[in-house]
């Protein structure tokens, strides 16, 4: 499958030496650990900078962007090999449309991902934004049915738009720590993660500035406000998820047509309609006893 049709990842080439050094030392710890592919689902709502997210980690203009809702109408991967190591981006369509989490891109995202194993999600949405609403818990309702509460071990929280001066001189670090905190709790309440989900794996936040006039280090790394180089950060996080223990989620064709992974209690449907049927017919037998144990009035 991917890997065979993977092409060699010239990309990495072009990010700034010292960028790069610390890339091929995030694979090599992946490769100890016998981690020689990754598959990197990128999703969120439209316009909020996932197809540029794909574009800046590739390090290659491969998948189309744009500032007017063109959206990449179907789910892209892109495929990339370097040093034994192969990366797959999957870049998809917003989850949103017309004001609704669109299911059926959803069910898209599923079939297209038959036989992969997603490693790692990728959650985008913008730091730049001000507010998070029930749509936003929505979504992450609609992935974690699709794919399982587990793929939140696995996943990260990706703002972009990272360069920004906040609002009523509100010190960066305050305005961050609050959007991503907005954020986490929707992710957590849309996820239904309980209080040992949570206490056991924390969602990383992380920053990305995809814009072409991100600002740059001496190393002419691209950086965020406070200095971090953001691509090798984000690499690091996601290595760290990666090692840090969970699984990828297998989407197999069990997940696709299976029941809702999350609805576990529905093994119990059976015993409760059952139970309905015996109540249902026990009930009948008491109306027909009274019925006809009934005394009827004189004028009946
Ligand atoms: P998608 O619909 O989520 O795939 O979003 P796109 O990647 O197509 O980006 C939508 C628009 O936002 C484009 O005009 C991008 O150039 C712009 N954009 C994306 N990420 C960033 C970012 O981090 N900073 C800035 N300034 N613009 C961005
Ligand atoms: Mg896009």
């Amino acid at each position: 499958m991917a890997a065979l049709l993977a092409r060699e990842w010239q990309g990495i080439q072009m990010f700034p030496a010292a960028t790069q050094t610390k890339l091929y030392d995030y694979l090599g710890k992946l490769k100890e650990e016998n981690v020689n592919t990754l598959t990197i689902l990128v999703m969120g709502k439209g316009g909020v900078g996932k197809s540029s997210l794909v574009n800046s980690i590739i390090g290659e203009r491969i998948v189309p962007v744009s500032a007017f809702q063109s959206e990449t109408p179907r789910p892209m991967m892109v495929s990339r090999t370097r040093a034994g190591f192969t990366l797959n981006v999957v870049d998809t369509p917003g989850l949103v449309e017309a004001g609704c989490v669109n299911d059926q891109a959803l069910d898209i995202i599923k079939n297209f991902l038959l036989n992969k194993t997603v490693d790692v999600l990728l959650y985008v949405d913008r730091l730049d934004s001000y507010r998070v609403d029930t749509l936003d818990r929505q979504i992450v309702k609609a992935i974690t049915d699709a794919f399982g509460k587990e793929i939140w071990q696995r996943g990260l929280v990706v703002l972009t738009h990272a360069q920004l001066s906040p609002p009523d001189g509100l010190p960066y670090e305050n305005f961050f720590s609050r959007r991503s905190e907005a954020l986490l709790k929707v992710v957590r309440l849309g996820a239904k993660l309980k209080k040992q989900d949570i206490q056991n794996s924390t969602i990383p936040v992380v920053l990305v500035e995809n814009s072409g006039r991100c600002n740059k280090n001496e190393d002419d790394e691209k950086i965020l406000p406070d200095g971090t180089p953001w691509i090798p950060n984000l690499v690091k996080k996601i290595t760290d998820v990666v090692l840090s223990g969970g699984k990828g989620i297998l989407v197999d064709k069990a997940l696709i047509e299976g029941p809702n992974p999350n609805a576990k209690g529905k093994i119990f449907i059976p015993l409760i309609v059952a139970a309905q049927l015996f109540l249902v017919g026990q009930i009948k037998k008491w109306i027909e006893d009274d019925i006809s144990q009934e005394v009827l009035p004189s004028w009946a």
